[in-house]
């Protein structure tokens, strides 16, 4: 009989969208919650990325296009890189996904067998472990705790690497931490992986426009041009440009990884849509000014938040250097009894709470491999983001 297949029985449903969804079913209900469980900028697409999307709409730009992106795109990622990386890459260097959760799921699985490692620090972007089982490979968690800011040591790094892995995840600014690695920092991890010269690194920087203080974004392949060879580098513009909903991930790499992705694609999905495609040129060609002055109110909202929530008992929330979350770790809850009596066991028990008794939605740290510990996303309006703490620290505050 029809059955799940087992490659599905291997994954679960995003615990991210599933509290998106949970809150869309309060909101329906009538119920007022603040929701800082989603993933996405709340800013809305720049008007001259629509203006494009709606001249390809009247050229004609709405029939199939190329598998793995226009020409037209590729030549603006190209630029993209060398723009903003230092990194040449040619055209058939470079793949349009459905997405940057696309170009994961491409990357994977047209390079991951059964018995095949992939190295993930944890806390983890949600998808990295299941796309890699979906696979057939084994995730291999390497924890960068709050001891170290959320960051990867070298020492854990080469300690998680056995003669079975095949890649190493890099996601600077991470979500769900905001933690994000300096050059030096890059350049230590370099190091180990030099030593592991089959091992490739998929180093996902879709939040590398978010950045705070000054903080200079860099990634693997540029601060170690030797390891270029056997990196991914992978962006897009749904973070950057605010165009989630847009579809448009892409990634720069060696051609015959680049030719297996887009074999995948031209099985599964093809193009990517050809009015978004369209838009995203306007994206990476346009004008980027407007990238720091967003940045500039995440960073604002963010001061807010981790002042906020470091007023706490019981609560430590290490201040990232991008993206929108805070990944306040919360050792000091767990244990304390709510007013109706419940025991905190768990971090989901925690969120659990929050969400019933504060009408604040974010998601528990175990979602994302680490715990106890919780993710808030403050993208969202400063208003509501003050009124959100002040009802987690009440909250906090009525626990015994
Ligand atoms: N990488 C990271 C770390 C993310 O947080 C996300 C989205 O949440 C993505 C990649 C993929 O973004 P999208 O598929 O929306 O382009």
């Amino acid at each position: 009989a029809l059955h799940p297949s087992a490659a599905l029985q291997r994954i679960s449903p995003s615990p991210t969208l599933a509290v998106t969804s949970r809150v869309l079913e309060l909101k329906r209900q009538g119920i007022e919650v603040i929701g800082l469980g989603a993933g996405e900028p709340d800013f809305d697409t720049p008007d001259f990325v629509k203006d494009a999307a709606i001249e390809a709409i009247r050229a004609g730009k709405t029939k199939y296009t190329n598998v793995d992106g226009t020409a037209e795109l590729k030549a603006s990622i190209v630029a993209k890189f060398a723009r903003d990386n230092h990194l040449t890459y040619t055209p058939d260097q470079i793949s349009v996904n459905v997405g940057g959760k696309h170009t994961l799921f491409n990357a994977i699985v047209a390079s991951v067998e059964a018995g095949d490692e992939v190295v993930i620090p944890a806390p983890y972007w949600v998808s990295y472990p299941d796309v890699v089982q979906f696979a057939g490979g084994t995730p291999v968690f390497a924890v960068a705790g709050a001891d170290t800011n959320y960051k990867l040591s070298p020492e854990a790094l080469d300690a998680a690497i056995t003669p079975r892995t095949r890649w190493v995840i890099l996601n600077s600014p991470s979500n769900p931490t905001g933690a994000a690695y300096t050059h030096a920092e890059l350049e230590a991890l370099g190091e180990v992986l030099r030593r592991h010269p089959n091992v490739w690194i998929f180093a996902d920087d879709m939040y590398e426009h978010i950045v705070y203080d000054d903080f200079r974004f860099a990634t693997i392949a540029q601060v170690c041009p030797d390891l270029y060879e056997r990196t991914l580098t992978v962006n897009g513009c749904s973070k950057a440009y605010a165009m989630t909903g847009w579809r448009i991930g892409f990634a720069g790499g060696a051609p015959w990884l680049i030719k297996a992705m887009a074999k995948l694609q031209s099985q599964s999905t093809s193009n990517p849509c050809s009015i978004a495609q369209a838009a995203a040129v306007a994206a990476l060609n346009g004008p980027q000014d407007f990238l720091k002055e967003r940045a500039a109110a995440f960073q604002r909202r963010r001061d807010l938040v981790v002042g906020m929530l470091s007023e706490i008992d019981g609560v430590t929330c290490p201040k990232p250097e991008g993206a929108f979350y805070v990944y306040p770790s919360l050792p000091g809850l767990i244990g304390r009894t709510t007013p109706k009596g419940r025991r905190i066991d768990t971090d989901e028990d925690f969120v659990g709470y929050l969400l019933d008794d504060a009408r604040v939605a974010a998601v528990h740290g175990a979602a994302f491999g680490l715990s106890p510990a919780m993710r808030i996303s403050y993208a969202t309006s400063d208003e509501l983001l003050r009124e959100a703490c002040a009802r987690i620290q009440s909250a906090c505050a009525d626990l015994r």
